[in-house]
């Protein structure tokens, strides 16, 4: 017998440059195998005549060979071979490409299934390099697998039979309750039916049982993580200043902000480390909620640290701080890449001295160099891209400090909450007043001269305009040059006399700073960016957003462009330049016509790319998934989520033998996923 966990190369036919092969596809051990999950199947349990079917569908059709093979010669390393079959009232041409051998083995008057796309006629139909196969004996549901190059997934296929042929019964790892309170298949049944199904009904029994254990296994990890964190802390942040603070606001808070300030004082007040996650579209003003939550925290007696992935971000957000802040005695500090030396030896000797409040600065400058005299809170703004390991660090080493993740990335709720399953959740689902929708128009490059010309109207009102170029990948020098060769050309010709920026990824921080500053402090009329300006920087004067080649953003991209005008009380515009046919571009963009919310945004973005791709393993920064869809699969992983909460209430460490092999899993899942 085969041992589940021994190399795929025991198994018999694979040698070792087949176990190569499979290697590349990330299958070592019997169980990676096994664990190779079909991506889909092909149904031969249909089986239709010519006549029942529609031309251009696939189709699976019992027919017989009724002429020879005829060898048609096209070019060097082009052959075709033709044959007709007939299903009894229709003749079929085949046509077969390359495949020598193939079209060998044809008999004359056998009957086979024929397995593709046919193409009908009136009199006959074609198809062109169907699967052929026997008729006899062929399996009614048929696994295909992911393939590289030389391993097909027929070749796959045989040998995950061999394997399963030669493993004995897959023991159990889920309690006989849980399996019966949530109808699942044994976990046998389910691995062996999820290669060869019998029946499309047992591979969706097979797929719900193995769902339901990968999201249940993610689940239980998370509240684990969220759990571990469940150890005490002295950092109890006893008096809300709440009522004092929004007195230092130029505005009046929105109701869902003083509600997020709420949750998270009762956080820190809890005697337990706070842990959440602030979702808020773009102009929310998630901002506000920092300071407030940050003057609590320093009336109390107790430093913080915001962090901001991009130097122009946490320049921004120090300015906004010290202003909001700074008059009533919160000392500010700023810390960059780009600070000097010297300075930056002071204010970490200030931050260590305690005579910093609050220190401001990116990631992994504040995460790896400063040490503090009495920490108590950390924020991180514009987080949605971090990984679960991360959150996990988040409170920096050593430290229990409180603390806050921003995103700007809409997630339906209960979809947020389960991702974030190891986080609390504020969300501020609703923008200050006043705010007017951004007008937002799709036109082609034809109309570049009106667009200028509309521009230039609006600076000349006194209003600041960005010009968005897409920057595919940071270092293709070839873009770059195209923003640089942009801007310039504007500054010679239809922008003769305006103060013209340019912005892009491979500008030093500091230049960056300057031309943003600039641009905030209106020097800069026309700033001409690549995506860096991305990320919530915040100039009110700004109404207008050109966006060259839209076609090229996604949808959440274009929406946090989009979110850097109608700050301010003007009407602000938007315009998406795309010469683009594709119907999904053309659908994106109509999108952003015509919605302004981004939770709505996100629903369509869903749909428009499908859940593997938004949630991509970098978006989420959660394990990779081998067969579970978080989206696809959200009915599972609601119940997923309902069972965990009963296992831990039952047994908080899994120590009862019956979670062991559980306990296990999660372990291996969350270890695998330490690599992102
Ligand atoms: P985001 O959630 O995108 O980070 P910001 O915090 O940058 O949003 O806020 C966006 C803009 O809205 C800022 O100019 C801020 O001053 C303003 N703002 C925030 N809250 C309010 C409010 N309650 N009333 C009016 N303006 C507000
Ligand atoms: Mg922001």
């Amino acid at each position: 017998m085969l041992d589940i966990n021994s190399s795929i190369q025991y198994i018999k036919g694979v040698g070792e440059k087949k176990a190569g092969l499979f290697n590349k596809l990330g299958i070592f051990s019997v169980r990676d195998l096994i664990e190779y999950y079909p991506r889909a199947y092909e149904d031969r349990t249909n089986k239709i005549t010519v006549s029942e079917c529609e031309s251009g569908s696939v189709a699976c059709i019992e027919a017989t060979m009724i002429t020879p093979v005829k060898e048609h010669f096209v070019r060097r390393g082009m052959t075709l071979y033709k044959c007709d079959f007939t299903d009894g009232n229709t003749v079929i041409h085949v046509t077969i490409f390359n495949n020598k051998y193939l079209a060998a083995a044809l008999k004359l008057y056998e009957n086979y299934i024929l397995y593709g796309k046919i193409e009908k006629n009136l009199t006959s139909a074609k198809m062109a390099s169907p699967e052929i196969e026997k008729a006899k004996g062929s399996a009614a549901v048929r696994p295909i697998y992911h393939a590289t190059g030389r391993l097909n997934s027929k070749a796959i296929e045989k040998v995950v039979k061999t394997a399963l042929e030669n493993l004995d019964k897959f023991s159990e790892t889920l309690p006989a309750e849980i399996r019966l309170k949530y109808k699942l298949v044994s976990l046998d049944f389910a691995l062996r039916q999820i290669h060869f199904p019998k029946d499309s009904e047992s591979l969706e029994k097979a797929r719900d049982r193995l769902i339901f254990e990968e999201l249940l296994t993610l689940q239980l990890g998370l509240l684990k993580l969220k759990g571990r964190r469940r150890v005490k802390t002295d950092i109890i942040i006893k008096k809300d200043y709440t009522g004092e603070f929004i007195n230092l606001l130029p505005f009046k808070p929105t109701g869902a902000q003083l509600r997020a300030i709420k949750e998270c004082c009762a956080d820190m007040a809890s005697g337990y480390p706070m842990n959440r996650l602030l979702q808020g579209d773009v102009g929310s003003g998630k901002t506000a909620v920092a300071a407030g939550i940050i003057y609590t925290a320093v009336k109390n007696g107790y430093q913080c640290a915001l962090m901001a992935p991009t130097e122009i971000l946490a320049t921004q957000h120090a300015e906004t701080l010290y202003n909001m802040l700074g008059g009533a005695g919160i000392r500010t500090q700023l810390l960059t890449g780009s600070t000097p030396k010297k300075e930056k030896r002071r204010i970490k000797e200030a931050l260590l001295d305690g005579e910093t409040d609050l220190i401001i600065g990116t990631h992994a400058l504040i995460q790896n160099d400063v040490e503090f005299k009495n920490l108590g809170l950390v924020i991180t703004d514009e987080q949605h891209r971090f990984g679960v390991n991360q959150r996990a660090n988040l409170a920096m080493k050593g430290s229990e400090a409180h603390t806050l993740v921003m995103s700007a990335t809409p997630i339906p709720r209960t979809l947020a909450l389960m991702i974030y399953g190891d986080l609390d959740i504020s969300v501020l689902d609703e923008l200050p007043p006043g705010r007017q929708t951004v007008r937002t128009d799709v036109v082609d490059s034809r109309y570049h001269k009106r667009i200028y010309a509309f521009i230039k109207k609006q600076i000349d009102a006194g209003n600041q305009a960005y010009i968005v170029c897409p920057l595919v990948e940071e270092g293709e020098s070839e873009n770059m040059i195209s923003a640089e060769k942009y801007a310039e050309e504007l500054s010679e010709n239809d922008f003769k006399g305006i103060n013209i920026g340019l912005l892009h990824g491979k500008m030093k921080a500091a230049q960056k700073e300057n031309v943003m500053r600039a641009f905030a402090d209106g020097d800069i009329k026309l700033l001409v960016a690549t995506t860096v300006i991305e990320v919530g920087v915040d100039v009110p004067a700004a109404t207008v957003m050109v966006i060259e080649n839209a076609e090229r953003f996604g949808l959440s991209q274009l929406h946090q462009l989009r979110g850097r005008v109608g700050r301010g009380k003007a009407q602000s515009y938007c315009i998406l330049i795309s010469d683009s046919k594709s119907e999904t571009a053309v659908q994106r963009l109509k999108t952003m016509k015509k919605y302004s919310d981004g939770f709505k945004i996100a629903d369509m973005d869903l749909k428009l790319r499908g859940p593997g791709d938004f949630f991509g393993n970098r978006q989420h920064g959660l394990p990779k998934l081998k067969i579970a869809d978080m989206l696809e699969n959200m009915e599972i992983l609601r119940k997923c989520r309902e069972c965990a909460d009963e296992i831990l209430a039952e047994d908080y460490n899994l120590d009862m033998p019956k979670y062991k092999t559980l306990a296990g899993n999660i372990s291996e899942m969350f270890r695998n996923s330490a690599a992102n």
